[in-house]
């Protein structure tokens, strides 16, 4: 046990030794596939940090700030806007549930076939795994599919939960009901701290959040160079951390690595050959501990060059704009703004296949591969869909559909394996 944090871990209730394990078994596999990587990028040292102090120091600044007054606010989904978490005085993270821990306790309550992604985030909280559940004041859900909306109405009887509605389609009606959502949201922020979000604290908020995705898009943009000169594991892990360190900071580290991988793109230096199939992944979230996918990607030959995905361009795509003068004036700018989501719980949802054609020519892409989630209808029926508009494009493809498991890596890897093989011909 980290002994400098084993009291503050104490008083927040985990099970030490449950915890103790899961840090030894995520230490591992971090050292597995992070720190095994040749010619990693300097600025990855802040990587490396930020992940040895998840559950320590971010926790410590957490609560902190709560002893300072400042509201925690824990989100599973992109839809949930940070930049009026941020307005409010407050601080918003996203949960864990990238991980199997815990998933026999989940099994209790939850149907066995609900995804991993609902099942961990369930399974972290009664299995006492999770610092940050532990650290927040509010949780904020959203019905999206309809896995997470059932799940957070058992879920309410272990946490404080608030829950955003998410329409299903985007007509005008649909808009109108979106942001009523974003103002009730806003008005139990206020509640929470007591006063009202002045147009000054949603500006700074708007501004911070759009920084982060800006640095987040030069990050993409510089990626996308061939040779590549950062690994798909390296940017997934970057986009991981933005749920969870201060955005200020994130952003001016991120920009660090970002000059450092710009220097190396001027001397036509990468990661990998160029050769090297360039890979886009499409699907569901990969939330922190993760890192299944492009680690076997990347260990067969391949390398991720873009997700799609909300730890990914998803989330990071649209900016809200900053010309509102009025508190008004930018709900609606956020409005519109999340509303862009192209999110596979919607329907129709044709902006997606559009923005993935974009992404396959912007990053010249030589095969796709679909990371879908067992049990999550909505991402396991646009693959379908998807696999046979990109294979009458010609686009090469492979459908996976996975779980957190370790038990279909050898078959994933075989998979992968011949697929990077054909597309490299
Ligand atoms: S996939 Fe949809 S439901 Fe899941 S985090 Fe993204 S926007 Fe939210
Ligand atoms: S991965 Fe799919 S089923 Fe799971 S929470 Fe996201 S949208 Fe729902």
């Amino acid at each position: 046990m980290d002994n400098r944090y084993a009291k503050m871990w104490e008083k927040l209730n985990l099970d030490l030794s449950g915890h103790d394990a899961l840090l030894e078994v995520l230490g591992k596999f971090y050292g597995d596939i992070y720190l095994s990587q040749q010619n990693r990028l300097r600025g990855a040292e802040y990587l490396d940090f930020v992940v040895s102090e998840i559950h320590g120091l971010r926790i410590k600044e957490l609560l902190q700030a709560r002893e300072r007054g400042q509201k925690v606010i824990g989100t599973f989904c992109i839809f949930v806007p940070e930049e009026l978490t941020i307005a409010a005085g407050g601080i918003h993270v996203g949960l864990c549930a990238g991980a199997d821990a815990g998933k026999e306790q989940a099994e209790k309550i939850l149907p066995r076939n609900t995804c991993a992604l609902i099942k961990s985030f369930v399974g972290f909280k009664l299995a006492r795994l999770c610092p940050f559940f532990e650290s927040c004041d509010l949780i904020v859900g959203e019905t999206t599919c309809d896995g997470k909306k059932k799940t957070y109405e058992i879920f309410s009887e272990y946490v404080d939960m608030y829950v955003m509605e998410v329409p299903n389609k985007k007509g005008p009606g649909d808009r109108e009901l979106w942001k009523s959502e974003v103002l009730k949201y806003k008005y139990k922020l206020e509640e929470m701290v007591g006063r009202e979000i002045t147009k000054q604290d949603l500006k700074n908020a708007i501004k911070i959040v759009n920084n982060k995705r800006k640095v987040l898009q030069r990050l993409n943009k510089l990626r996308g160079n061939i040779p590549t000169p950062i690994s798909g594991r390296d940017v997934l892990l970057v986009n991981q951390i933005s749920f969870y360190d201060d955005p200020v900071r994130f952003t001016e580290k991120i920009e660090c690595l970002c000059d450092e991988i710009q220097d190396k793109v001027r001397q036509g230096e990468g990661i990998v050959n160029k050769d090297t199939p360039r890979i886009l992944v499409c699907g569901c979230p990969m939330a922190v501990p993760n890192w299944k996918i492009p680690y076997i990607i990347e260990s067969s030959g391949g390398v991720v060059v873009c997700e799609e995905s909300c730890i990914g361009t998803r989330n990071i795509r649209d900016l809200v704009d900053e010309d509102g003068d009025t508190v008004d004036e930018m709900i609606d700018a956020l409005v519109d703004r999340y509303l862009k989501i192209d999110c596979a719980c919607f329907t129709p949802n044709e902006e997606r296949i559009h923005n993935i054609m974009d992404l396959i020519e912007e990053y010249k892409v030589d095969g796709v591969i679909m990371y879908n989630l067992l049990f999550c209808q909505p991402y396991l029926h646009e693959a379908m869909k998807l696999e046979r508009i990109l294979n009458k494009k010609g686009v090469p493809v492979l459908n996976i559909e996975t779980d957190y498991s370790m038990e279909d890596i050898g078959q994933l890897k075989t998979r992968v394996e011949a697929f990077v093989e054909m597309i490299g011909y």
